[in-house]
C-alpha cells in the first residue's frame, strides 16, 4: 500500500533539521520518498496544506493497565498511591478488563499523535496488553511488570521470583518481534523496592543473554528513595548500576532524587532516562534535574506515566510541562522548543532502541507519521515559521488530524480505523465496574 502525503510542512528532525514544504511518499511501511510534486497514480493521498508532518510522536513510560483507573487515585504521594489505590486495583483486573484499559489506552494516545510507546504491564494477564496493542497498531515494547519482594505489596500482586521470570519468558517467546516487528519484549522489574536482589541479578543476566531492554522506575519518591538505601545500602541509581543494570539497555523512569554521582553514572553509562513532568507533580514527587542531565550527555525522552497520576497520556501536554517548569530554576533559555521536540522523537527512538528507524522523516525509516493542524484558534497565526514553538507551546493533542503507524493509516480526521471507539467506551466502563466489585477501598 502506498500513502502520498502532499502539501505539508515537513519537520523532518533529520540530522540537518529541516523543516521543508514538500510531500513525502510512504510505500509499505517505510518512507519511500521526500520532495516537490510527487505523483503516485495508486496512492492514498492525504493534503496535508497548511498542516505540520511530524515524525510519529514517543512516550517512552506509560502504564496501559492503568488507564481505567484514571481519576481513581487523586491528591497522594507516590508510595500511598501505590499502596491504598493503585495495586489493588491492578490486583483486581481480569484479562478483559486489561484489554480495554490497554486499548482505551491506545486510542487516547493515537488519537495525541503518539505512535510509539515503552509500557509497563502489570502483574497477571499480561497477554491481553499484547492483544490490544496488537489490535490498536500502535508501536510498542513492554511486557509483564515483575513484584517478589515487599511487605506493602498485596497478595494479589506478589509473584515468586521463578515465576516472574518463567512467565517473562514465556511472553517474550510469543511477542518479541510480533506484527512485523511493531511488537517487541521487555523485562519490566516494578522498582528496586519491590523486587528482590535475586530477581534484579536474573533480569541483568537475561537481558545481556537475550539482549533485550529493562524498564523499571527509579528515585521517584523520597520515602522510596530513603527505603533503597536502608535495605540494600546505597543510593537507588548507585544500586542499579552495582547491579550491572545501568547501560543503554536500561529504561529509568523519573530519576528526580539523584545526586551528582548518580548523574554522572547515568550520562556516562547511556541509561536511557524518562522525563514524566505531570507525573512527578501530581505526586508531589519533585522535579527532575533534567537540563543538568542532558548538558552531561544523558540520553532523555518524555512519557505521561499512567493515567492515575496525571491524569492524560498526552504528549503535547508533557512537552509543554518539560519546556516550562525547568525555566523558574535555569533560566528561560533552558530546554527550549527544539530541544523538547527532540526529546519526544529522537530521544524516544533512542530510549526504544530504534533510531534507525523511527523518531525522523526521512527516507528509508520506517513510517510512523502523524500530521497536525495549526489552522485552530490557539494556533493564530498559523505560519508554520515557528514550527517547534507550536509544537511545544501551543498545539494541544486534539489538533491531531491523522496518525500512521509502519505505513498503516490508523487514524484520519480524528477517527481511527482498528477501534470501535463507541464499544470501547461502553466495554471499558462494564470493565470497570467488574474490577471495582472485587476490591473495597
Ligand atoms: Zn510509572
Amino acid at each position: 500500500m502506498s500513502i502520498l502525503i502532499k502539501n505539508g510542512t515537513l519537520v523532518t528532525m533529520n540530522p540537518q533539521r529541516d523543516i521543508l514544504q514538500a510531500d513525502l511518499l510512504i510505500e509499505g511501511n517505510r518512507i519511500q520518498k521526500i520532495g516537490k510534486n510527487i505523483m503516485s497514480e495508486s496512492a492514498t493521498v492525504i493534503d496535508a496544506s497548511g498542516k505540520l508532518v511530524i515524525p510519529g510522536l514517543i512516550q517512552s513510560h506509560i502504564h496501559l493497565c492503568q488507564v481505567l483507573f484514571r481519576g481513581l487515585a487523586d491528591d497522594l504521594e507516590l508510595l500511598d498511591w501505590l499502596r491504598l489505590r493503585i495495586w489493588p486495583l491492578e490486583g483486581a483486573h481480569d484479562e478483559e478488563s486489561l484489554f480495554y484499559s490497554s486499548l482505551l489506552g491506545c486510542a487516547e494516545l493515537l488519537r495525541g499523535g503518539t505512535t510509539s510507546i515503552i509500557d509497563m504491564g502489570t502483574v497477571h494477564h499480561t497477554e491481553s496488553i499484547f492483544e490490544a496493542v496488537k489490535r490498536a497498531g500502535i508501536r510498542y515494547l513492554g511486557g509483564k511488570c515483575m513484584m517478589d519482594y515487599g511487605a506493602e505489596v498485596p497478595a494479589s500482586l506478589m509473584d515468586n521470583t521463578d515465576n516472574a521470570l518463567s512467565e517473562s519468558l514465556d511472553l517474550l517467546s510469543r511477542w518479541d518481534g510480533k506484527e512485523d516487528n511493531r511488537i517487541h519484549y521487555a523485562f519490566c522489574p516494578r522498582f528496586a523496592v519491590s523486587c528482590s536482589e535475586e530477581l534484579l541479578q536474573e533480569i541483568q543476566r537475561l537481558s545481556c543473554e537475550y539482549h533485550i531492554p529493562v524498564h523499571t522506575h527509579a528515585s521517584e519518591n523520597l520515602g522510596e528513595v530513603a527505603l533503597i538505601e536502608k535495605e540494600r545500602g546505597m543510593r537507588n541509581v548507585l544500586y542499579l548500576n552495582e547491579l550491572g543494570l545501568c547501560n543503554e539497555n536500561l529504561i529509568l523512569a523519573h530519576c528526580i532524587h539523584i545526586d551528582d554521582e548518580e548523574k554522572k553514572v547515568l550520562a556516562e553509562s547511556r541509561t536511557n532516562i524518562v522525563h514524566c513532568p505531570s507525573a512527578n507533580l501530581k505526586l508531589a514527587s519533585g522535579i527532575a534535574p533534567i537540563p543538568q542531565l542532558l548538558e552531561q550527555g544523558a540520553r532523555v525522552s518524555l512519557g505521561a506515566d499512567g493515567a492515575p497520576c496525571n491524569n492524560n497520556l498526552n504528549i503535547f501536554m508533557e512537552m509543554r510541562l518539560a519546556a516550562l517548569i525547568h525555566k523558574p530554576f535555569n533560566g528561560p533559555l533552558s530546554m527550549p522548543a527544539e530541544q523538547v521536540f527532540e526529546l519526544a522523537t529522537l530521544g524516544g527512538a533512542r530510549a526504544i532502541g530504534l533510531e534507525n528507524d523511527i523518531g525522523s522523516l526521512e527516507t528509508g525509516k520506517k513510517a510512523d507519521v502523524v500530521i497536525v493542524d495549526i489552522k485552530n484558534w490557539h494556533s493564530q497565526p498559523s505560519s508554520a515559521a515557528n514550527a517547534y514553538s507550536h509544537l511545544v507551546y501551543q498545539s494541544q493533542a486534539s489538533d491531531v488530524d491523522a496518525a500512521i503507524v509502519d505505513g498503516k493509516i490508523l487514524m484520519m480526521n480524528r477517527k481511527i480505523s482498528s477501534i470501535n471507539e463507541a464499544e470501547l467506551k461502553s466495554q471499558a466502563e462494564k470493565s470497570l465496574k467488574r474490577v471495582l466489585s472485587r476490591i473495597a477501598f
